[in-house]
């Protein structure tokens, strides 16, 4: 975001050179900021109608910019006020990006009219009655408004799903542009930046100049973050959860399975792990259909994990075979935990079409308790114990003996 930095005529030709050398700064930053929203939202997809919201802040707030610094031929207090309007435009779109973002409500409507007043008023009223400072001013208080009205919107929501570190970086952010934009305002009604202000910058010039480019690498940095790390977060989601059930899958409950492990070899203690199976699943899928399959499976795995305890881990762990953890569960307990997961699947009855499809379970339960014996071991004891748990009749839990 940007502002626009005026002041007192200074024609030099060292002053010169330093405004050349000063659009060159800020063109370029622009151009790589507005690059990236478009190639993040067109190319690469990701927040596609934030990433256009923000691509257009980057280039109305980056023409405002380069309007006041290139000599472009239009009267100057004409470039001033369009740079003003742009500057509110911008403001509003970093807004919308940010509500894209966290999908929530946009009152488009009062955004349009927020954008469309003040440049209405720019151009039809301060510009011919020659109140430039007037549109300046208001322009500069709104933009700084709206990013201190962000801030206020998404504070608790980045907090929320990113991290509290993230939230402060985009409230520093956002308040160093609104207090930027303030200043800018301060100095136009003290007249310290007059818009009389010619195209040769003095070096507070050239420092707002370059503050303002600075202000846009540090919010589109911030953006730019949020958007990778929901994606990592996304990624690691996939990466973790089975995506029929949205249980854990099986190589994040062998993680956890493997953290287990060691913590039981260091600290001692004692937990238990359930294998459990689908009856006669096959007989589902071939006389209902593969469709009424995956709602066995989904009632089954929701049911797993609406009796489990809060620190079990519930897996999806091969076909219509789940996977559970109990962490500091004996034996005893382990056992009444399988029995309540059985009989609650039991008692269930799976409504598919016209009809109500029953299933049942049969478990096979290990604990670990012996430092000593590899993960491996006691996975094959669970694994025999289900084995066992079929061949004695299905619909049952039936405990490994102890290592
Ligand atoms: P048992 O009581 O001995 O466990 O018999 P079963 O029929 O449950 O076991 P079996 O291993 O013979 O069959 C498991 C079936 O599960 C075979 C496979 O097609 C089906 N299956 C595996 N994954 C899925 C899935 O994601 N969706 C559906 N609908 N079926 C699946
Ligand atoms: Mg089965
Ligand atoms: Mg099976």
């Amino acid at each position: 975001m940007s502002a626009l930095p005026m002041g007192t005529p200074e024609s030099s030709g060292p002053a010169m050179e330093l405004r050349h050398l000063l659009l060159t700064y800020v063109v370029l930053t622009y151009s790589f900021t507005s690059s990236m929203w478009f190639i993040a939202g067109s190319w690469m997809g990701l927040s596609r109608k934030a990433a256009s919201d923000w691509l257009r802040a980057n280039l109305m707030a980056g023409v405002a910019l380069v309007m006041v610094l290139l000599d472009t031929g239009l009267p100057r207090s004409l470039c001033l006020m369009i740079s003003s309007s742009l500057l509110v435009i911008a403001s509003m779109s970093l807004r919308r990006g940010l509500q894209s973002f966290f999908r929530q409500q946009h009152a488009v409507t009062r955004q349009v009219l927020v954008c469309a007043i003040p440049c209405a008023l720019n151009l039809l009223v301060w510009l011919p009655t020659g109140l430039i400072e007037v549109g300046i001013v208001s322009s500069c208080l709104l933009a700084a408004a709206t990013m201190v009205q962000v801030a206020r919107d998404t504070h608790e929501v980045l907090a929320r799903e990113f991290m509290a570190g993230t939230a402060l970086a985009a409230d520093l952010m956002l308040g160093l542009t609104a207090f930027y934009c303030v200043l800018i305002a301060a100095g136009t009604l003290s007249s310290r930046f007059s818009p009389t202000w010619m195209p040769d910058p003095t070096t507070t010039q050239a420092l707002l100049g370059v503050t303002a480019a600075g202000l846009s690498i540090g919010v589109s940095f911030v953006l730019g973050y949020i958007v990778v790390m929901r994606l990592v977060h996304r990624l690691q989601h996939l990466s973790q959860h089975d995506s029929l059930t949205g249980l854990l899958n099986r190589r994040a409950i062998e993680g956890s399975l493997g953290k287990e492990a060691l913590r039981l070899q260091r600290f001692g203690g004692v937990y238990s792990v359930m294998l459990v199976d689908i009856d006669h699943f096959k007989r589902i899928n071939d006389n209902l259909g593969h469709a009424a399959g995956d709602e066995v499976l989904r009632t089954v795995a929701t049911l797993l994990k609406d009796h489990a305890r809060e620190v079990d881990r519930v897996a999806r762990y091969g076909g219509e075979e789940f996977c559970v953890l109990l962490p500091h569960t004996d034996h005893e307990g382990a056992m009444q935990a399988a029995e309540r997961l059985r009989s609650a699947v039991h008692r269930t009855d799976i409504p598919w079409q016209d009809e109500q499809i029953c299933v049942t379970v049969s478990t096979g339960l290990a604990t670990a308790q012996d430092p000593d014996e590899p993960l491996h071991a006691l996975l094959k004891r669970a694994d025999d114990a289900l084995y066992r748990a079929k061949t004695e009749g299905r619909n049952r839990v039936v405990a490994s003996p102890a290592h």
